[in-house]
């Protein structure tokens, strides 16, 4: 990159937060992909005039803005492939207000999903998007990608919480979008159209919040299933049961493996399958439920019902539940990881479908996810230097996504798109629907500079 951009930049946010060297590079190209694009710079502003600044130059020079939260991103929305400028959000962190009459969150883009969450909960007020990365990553990444997590199965996705926010647009523009308050419908959505817009259409600075009343009472149970079916029956069976669990959590025989190797936590390693429940709400109700849903399990082949009997038992649970995707990272160098989601009741069929695709394919695929919502991680657990394996893998991989299709699901849940499953919209948008998305990027970055080469 040019010495007087540099400079210029270093005008606009000081020397301390412009890094070119080479270490400094390399520490912001890659995210949870393990895939690599270097940036010729890394800025970390602190405010939206900084932001707004910033990309005028970038604007005016054509150099590539790549907005960054954590980069704990799975498909690869995060790294620079076309160089330019790492823009690192994490310095502006703050949470700016707590509304607690009106239940609203302000927060800066850079806060830590699970700090907001603590900050909140100390006012008897729920924030209840949790991706499993939430120690980690950060509200405006989870507003980027629109994060889901356990919870989304009752309480919804990121979107669901996203009344309002600023964006600077790739002309350096601040955009003030959506509202503060409970509702509001002037003009056209443009909120939701920044959400899930994996930094490809402004980067986002600022965001509003809806908060709930912190539930009551949480309870915690694992069912152990000696058979894979019977976990995905029961899976339809507890939503058919007019029980609506906050979280319905699947791990399949290797997922349960690869865990306790990680952790010993002395999961049941025969089972074929376990099924992590939880339900939230009044201390009356909570017990009714969690009961009920021991039951429906017990009735579809579950051997054991474990319910948690304090915080500390639900903690080990969930920390289970958490380091499957670490503990992937031991059993083999590579892994492609793939969200894909169907309709509830059709996770029975998806689950052997992926089996029979394991067995033709001979891949090791570990599945686990958010099954209550049907949204699976298929996870193909190989080695990119085994280029024989990799076109294996690469042919499931397409068989996965039109199986998904075919059952009426989608083929991201909620990591997006970023540039690992580009190739595969145009079989879930169409013609239409991809030239619509291609119109509104040219409107709003006519020269493509915002995260160029993501999910188009
Ligand atoms: C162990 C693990 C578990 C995970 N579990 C889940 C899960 O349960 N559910 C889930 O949904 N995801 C999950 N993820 C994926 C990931 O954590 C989410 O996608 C998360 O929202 C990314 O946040 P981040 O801050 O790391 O963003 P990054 O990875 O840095 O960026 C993600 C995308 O957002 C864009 N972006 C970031 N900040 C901004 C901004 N301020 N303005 C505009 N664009 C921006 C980037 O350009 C990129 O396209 C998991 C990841 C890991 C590693």
């Amino acid at each position: 990159m040019k010495k007087e951009i540099i400079k210029k930049l270093i005008d606009i946010v000081g020397k301390e937060r412009v890094m070119s060297s080479d270490e400094d590079r390399i520490c912001y190209s890659y995210d949870a992909t393990g895939k690599m694009g270097i940036p010729d710079v890394v800025v970390k502003p602190k405010t939206a005039d900084e932001v707004s600044a910033i990309v005028k130059i970038a604007n005016r020079e054509k150099i590539p803005v790549v907005p960054r939260g954590a980069g704990s991103g799975f498909v690869g929305g995060s790294i620079p492939i076309h160089g330019g400028i790492a823009l690192v959000m994490t310095d502006m962190n703050c949470l700016i207000e707590l509304d607690e009459e009106n239940m609203i969150a302000v927060v800066e883009p850079g806060m830590v999903t699970y700090n907001l969450q603590q900050e909140v909960e100390k006012r008897g007020l729920f924030y209840p998007p949790d991706p499993a990365s939430l120690k980690i990553c950060t509200i405006g990444g989870n507003a980027a990608t629109c994060a889901g997590g356990p919870r989304a199965l009752k309480y919804g996705v990121t979107k669901d919480y996203i009344l309002g926010l600023d964006a600077v647009l790739p002309d350096g523009e601040i955009l003030h979008a959506g509202v503060k308050t409970a509702k509001g419908v002037v003009g056209y959505d443009l909120t939701k159209l920044m959400v899930g817009s994996e930094g490809t259409l402004g980067v986002i600075t600022k965001i509003n919040l809806k908060l709930l009343p912190l539930p009551e009472k949480i309870k915690t149970a694992l069912a152990v299933f000696p058979k894979i079916d019977d976990a995905s029956i029961a899976v339809s069976k507890i939503i058919a049961s007019r029980i609506l669990p906050s979280s319905l959590e699947f791990m399949d025989q290797s997922a349960v493996k690869c865990v306790e190797d990680y952790i010993h936590a002395g999961l049941p390693t025969d089972a074929e399958a376990l099924l992590l429940i939880e339900v939230d709400g009044d201390e009356i109700s909570v017990e009714r439920q969690i009961e009920k849903i021991g039951n429906v399990c017990s009735d579809t082949g579950a051997r054991d019902v474990k319910i948690a009997k304090d915080e500390a038992e639900r903690e080990s649970i969930w920390k289970a539940r958490r380091a499957i995707s670490p503990a992937l990272g031991h059993i083999a160098p590579t892994k492609i990881n793939e969200d894909i989601t169907v309709p509830r009741n059709k996770v029975p069929d998806i689950i052997r479908r992926l089996k029979n695709i394991a067995e033709r394919y001979k891949l090791n695929i570990v599945n686990f996810g958010h099954a209550g919502d049907g949204n699976l991680h298929v996870n193909i657990m190989t080695d990119r230097r085994n280029t024989e394996e990799m076109k294996r893998a690469d042919e499931a991989v397409s068989e996965i996504f039109s199986a998904t299709l075919e059952l009426g699901g989608t083929i991201s849940g909620e990591h997006g798109i970023g540039i690992t499953k580009s190739r595969y919209i145009k079989d879930e948008l169409g013609v239409t629907g991809i030239e619509v998305t291609k119109k509104i990027k040219r409107v709003f970055d006519p020269d493509n500079i915002m995260n160029p080469g993501k999910i188009l």
